[in-house]
């Protein structure tokens, strides 16, 4: 008996093998030289049966890995992975194998889901979902599809009847073999559980909501980490705010740039290179900037506004660091410099001792006045190819204050907090050329060190029509 399973196990592996073989066209160092020169068809056909043949594969591993899983079960008196010496069974298919242990524990559940059972006389019956069971075998689901419907089918195995959970799997496994998308399936899934259970959205949804909250700690590296555990009412509000604010900037702008001096490069929008999470937690920083700025500067009977403390040593000369009032990590001399030019922020001067001196000098800052007036002359952020509007910008100044003192308009553009950090930061120059400003990047970012046309007055709406 035994010696004729191995051999039908072995006859298995080798069929498989002979599928994968028989895709590479039994020269598989020559596969990818192949496929460059497939057509466009061949080479989508391939890997259409390169993907059935992973999926044979994969539910080969489940079911091995589920037998494993069922001699492992903690029940029982020899245990496979005590015998093993392991924890578990798929700490010992991940030993064996070389598979992380996560997907071995995630193949093991999902074998042992749908293997076949032994009843208590020692009879073998039918697995639970035997739909799931047979389309999986025949290489027509991926195990992340079985995974999905087998984890809706126990959530309503209490409350929905034999016979609804017959056709509720039939519903499934129908659909994912015939029109569904893979998305779609995992939608349907999602959802089943409330259509047999009518009363089970609403204690869930209150369940989500008692798990909101916001906690913020500080790592070892300074980082600050906020931790964001949201209710899909709270989410789609975040959602809308920071998609209204993050949009704009992802819009691509060749078809406007047809400048003819050649002073903004048809790519202006790729010199943002801030990863996606980077631009949404900005677009949040925005928004409550925004909210301080636009605050009667009181809520709740409370002062709203940051406040820095910054040594007197850090100001004048650039030197140590400065506070965020609430925030543990200090900040550089440098970005201090940087923030008490902004509006929506008090800055306390300390003496030596750290003992508060006064209050940063405001002549730094652009009056609310000056901002409006810079605003209707630039239109936004003045960085070439930037659409952010006014309220999103800051005034910077063109030569800084710390060498010009001036803080009048003449000395001062738009710039979005982003520009700003960047302008401050990554040793761009600024200045101003019969009215239009020209950015001229670090040699790093230019080795010509090119000077760049920024400001509003060269976008297409600002052109007389037909200009
Ligand atoms: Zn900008």
């Amino acid at each position: 008996m035994e010696e004729r399973t191995t051999t039908l196990l072995a006859e298995q592996a080798d069929t498989l093998a002979l599928r994968v073989d028989a895709l590479a066209a039994g020269r598989p160092t020559a596969l990818a030289e192949t496929l460059m020169a497939a057509s466009d068809g061949d080479l989508l056909d391939f890997h259409r049966n390169a993907v059935q043949v992973l999926r044979l594969a994969e539910a080969a591993v489940v079911s091995a890995a589920g037998e494993v899983a069922r001699r492992s079960e903690s029940g029982l008196p020899d245990s496979l992975a005590r015998r093993y010496g392991e924890k578990s069974a798929a700490a010992l298919l991940a030993q064996r194998s070389g598979q992380h242990e996560a997907d071995a524990a995630a193949h093991a559940r999902l074998g042992l889901a749908l293997a076949q059972r032994e009843g208590v006389t020692g009879d073998v019956l039918p697995p639970f979902f035997p739909r799931v069971t047979e389309a999986l075998a025949a290489g027509l689901l991926s195990t992340r599809s079985a995974r999905a419907m087998v984890q809706a089918l126990e959530k309503i195995e209490r409350s929905a009847t034999t016979d609804d959970l017959g056709r509720a799997e039939k519903l499934l496994v129908d659909g994912a073999i015939s029109h569904w998308s893979a998305t779609t399936l995992l939608d349907v899934c999602r959802a089943l559980p409330d259509r047999f259970d009518p009363d089970g959205a609403e204690p869930r949804e209150a369940a989500v909501r008692a798990r909101r909250g916001l906690l913020k700690r500080v790592l070892d590296d300074g980082t600050i980490q906020y931790l964001l555990n949201c209710d899909p009412e709270g989410s789609a509000y975040l959602d809308a705010a920071l998609d209204a604010r993050t949009a704009p900037r992802r819009r691509v702008r060749f078809e406007e740039d047809d400048e003819s001096d050649g002073a903004i490069a048809p790519d202006a929008t790729r010199w943002d290179d801030r990863s996606w999470p980077q631009k949404r937690l900005d677009a949040l920083i925005d928004i409550a900037r925004d909210s301080i700025r636009h605050d009667d500067g009181q809520i709740a009977g409370v002062d709203t506004t940051a406040v820095i403390h910054v040594p007197l040593e850090a100001l004048t000369e650039g030197r140590g660091a400065a506070w965020f009032e609430g925030v543990e990590t200090p900040v550089s001399a440098r970005t201090a410099q940087r923030v008490m030019q902004c509006a929506d922020i008090v800055a306390v001067l300390l003496d030596g001792d750290g003992q508060p001196i006064g209050l940063g000098p405001t002549r730094r800052f652009f009056s609310r006045a000056q901002r409006r007036a810079m605003a209707a002359r630039d239109g936004g952020c003045v960085w070439p190819g930037c659409t952010a509007p006014p309220r999103w910008c800051d005034g910077a100044h063109v030569e800084p204050w710390r060498s010009s003192f001036r803080t009048d308009i003449g000395n001062g553009v738009l710039l979005c907090h982003f520009h700003h950090r960047r302008l401050d930061e990554d040793g761009w120059t600024l200045e101003i050329r019969d009215g239009v400003p020209w950015f001229t990047p670090p040699s790093h970012i230019d080795a010509s060190r090119t000077p760049r046309r920024g400001g509003r007055s060269s976008a297409p709406r600002a052109r007389p029509p037909g200009g």
